[in-house]
């Protein structure tokens, strides 16, 4: 079987200003980079604020297995099968992170049959993006140092510094570190660390700003530190929001590529879904709504994490309307979900997918009480047997819900017209009724317990009176009516990453709360959470490799 990068060194692909002209995009609205990759021009993007909006599908998922459910794959495929079947649609994805393609095996630019492409570039160094993201953030990580180096005229407790520097590469040694050792010359020393750049907080305003200005106002608004009196320093106090907007200015404009059916994708930004929301750009969103009939999207981690912040952040912030939600299920994380082993994911057991298939029977309840017509995707494995695909069918009608067999991996877009075909008659029948779970209105503590109870169903929310405290000084601090951004497990509806299926009695311990002031939301930290990721002991690094005619081996 061919490898996913096999695949897409064999896809012909056309010249980017015509994936453009697909959508109507003139070629000197394109920057192009190589001839396959194109930014989007702003000024392009602003003349489009009339136009009316397409019709927006989100494609989220069960509980997945440690591999992913192929949301990416999924996504992919459909946006495939809504052209095949003659629509006008276009694709909306996350940047895929540098550090973790020389980490585990695997991709984030689909699988199979469905990919976007060059997917070389697209997992590497793309239109640099990622640079710009990383560059603006450690100039605002140099101006805090140097600030304090000339005299800290602002009064930041150096014990309080919240900004970190970000690099792209998963690199344990640096999560904690001292920085400014070697003398008076070098500055004043203290404690430090390193995110990567996903996790950095301009990565999630990248992703929320609506223009150039609502960035650097965003910017501006980031807290960077404290002073001893717990006042907080923004950036826009040490003067860095201006800079950091004109490193930023081209990263803003959003990518746009092509699937393996030469068909439009915008791939633009790449937020965690852990402290951040793990969606792609706003803008890049709006901009394919205006150009498309129908946008596919995608958001991180399960329905009960990646779901939820998408419509009660991004949407709620960005005032997305979706129409359709489609929940990828695949028979081995039901399985998963059921009781049974990693390694034996591989045998029919028709019980245990039956007895995990509630984990997705709460995620369809999940996604409806959003008021989004929903269907389920199967996202085929070979492995599959008929008998697990019948079962899980079954269960899915006995929830009002279709599930449609798809095999895009293997097949690209015949695998999914089935799914495209229900796509646009749930979006047809317009009856979605879209609203967020939480009003803006409603008190932070308020607003945690309501998704740990409404989506998480668990009895209630355990936090310190450090945590509630300081959700209380938020709110008299005028940050009461930001959306709450949860850091949880995504193995699992609880906090605890082995509770799989669909468990009910637990609590969501909140351990700690950060407000990020210029993305806009407040990060509820409920268990253990990686900024910066380390590389296992046989990193994929160790077998890439340029073969003899200088093609990339061993990526994916
Ligand atoms: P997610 O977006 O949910 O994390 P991806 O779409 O990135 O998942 O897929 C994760 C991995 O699984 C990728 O390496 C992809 O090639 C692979 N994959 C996805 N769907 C299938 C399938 N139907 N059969 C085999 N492998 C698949
Ligand atoms: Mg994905």
């Amino acid at each position: 079987m061919a490898s996913d990068i096999e695949i897409a060194r064999a896809a012909t692909l056309k010249p980017i200003t015509e994936i453009g002209a697909r959508l109507d995009i003139p070629a000197d609205a394109l920057e192009s980079y190589g001839s396959t990759k194109a930014k989007v021009r702003s000024d392009f993007i602003a003349g489009l604020s009339d136009r009316p909006d397409g019709k927006l599908v989100l494609v989220t998922a069960i509980n997945p297995t440690p591999a992913g459910e192929g949301k990416t794959t999924t996504t992919v495929g459909l946006g495939d099968g809504l052209n095949r079947i003659g629509k006008r649609a276009a694709i909306c994805l996350r940047e895929p992170s540098l550090g973790p393609c020389f980490g585990m095996k695997g991709g984030a630019a689909g699988g199979g049959h469905a990919q976007v492409v060059p997917m070389e570039d697209i997992n590497l160094h793309f239109t640099g993006d990622f640079h710009a993201i990383t560059s603006a953030h450690n100039l605002l990580s140099a101006l805090i140092d140097n600030h304090i180096y000339w005299g800290n005229a602002l009064g930041l407790d150096t014990r309080r510094i919240t900004w970190r520097r970000v690099m792209d590469m998963n690199d344990r040694a640096l999560r904690q570190i001292v920085s400014s050792l070697g003398g008076v010359a070098n500055g004043f020393p203290r404690e430090a660390g390193f995110d990567i750049t996903v996790a950095s907080e301009i990565m999630a305003i990248l992703c929320l700003a609506s223009d150039l200005a609502d960035l650097q106002k965003r910017l501006g608004d980031i807290i960077v530190g404290y002073r001893r009196d717990r006042s907080a320093v923004t950036a826009r106090d040490l003067e860095a929001d201006g800079a950091m907007t004109v490193l930023l200015k081209e990263a803003m404009q959003p990518n746009l590529v092509q699937t393996l059916e030469n068909n439009p994708a915008f791939v633009h930004g790449g937020p965690f879904a852990n402290i951040a929301h793990g969606c792609n750009s706003v803008i890049a969103t709006r901009t394919a709504l205006k150009l498309a009939d129908y946008v596919v999207t995608e958001a991180g981690f399960g329905a009960d994490l990646g779901a939820e912040k998408f419509f009660d952040i991004k949407c709620r912030k960005a005032g997305l309307k979706p129409d359709a939600a489609v929940i990828v299920a695949t028979v081995r994380a039901l399985k998963m979900n059921g009781g049974v082993a990693r390694e034996a994911l591989g045998e029919e057991n028709v019980e245990a997918l039956v007895r995990g298939c509630v984990n997705l029977g709460r995620h369809i309840e999940n996604v409806k009480s959003f008021g989004l017509p929903v269907v389920v995707a199967i996202n085929h494995f070979i492995s599959d047997t008929d008998a697990e695909v019948a079962a899980l069918q079954a269960y899915a009608a006995e929830q009002g819900v279709e599930a449609v067999l798809c095999r895009h991996w293997a097949d690209g877009s015949k695998g999914t017209e089935a799914l495209a075909r229900k796509v646009v008659e749930m979006v047809e029948g317009g009856t979605s009724n879209f609203a967020p779970i939480y009003p803006d209105d409603m008190p932070l503590m308020a607003k945690i317990e309501t998704i740990a109870t409404k989506i998480y169903r668990a009895d209630g929310v355990a936090a310190d009176k450090q945590v509630v405290e300081q959700l209380e000084r938020w709110e008299a601090d005028g940050f009461g009516h930001l959306p709450v951004c949860m850091a949880k497990t995504q193995y699992s509806f609880s906090a605890d990453p082995t509770l799989r299926g669909a468990p009910t009695g637990h609590i969501v311990p909140v351990r700690e709360v950060r407000l990020s002031a210029g993305a806009g939301f407040i990060v509820a930290i409920c268990g253990e959470i990686m900024t910066m990721p380390g590389l296992p002991k046989v990193p994929s690094a160790n077998h890439i490799r340029l073969d003899a005619d200088g093609q990339i081996e061993g990526l994916f």
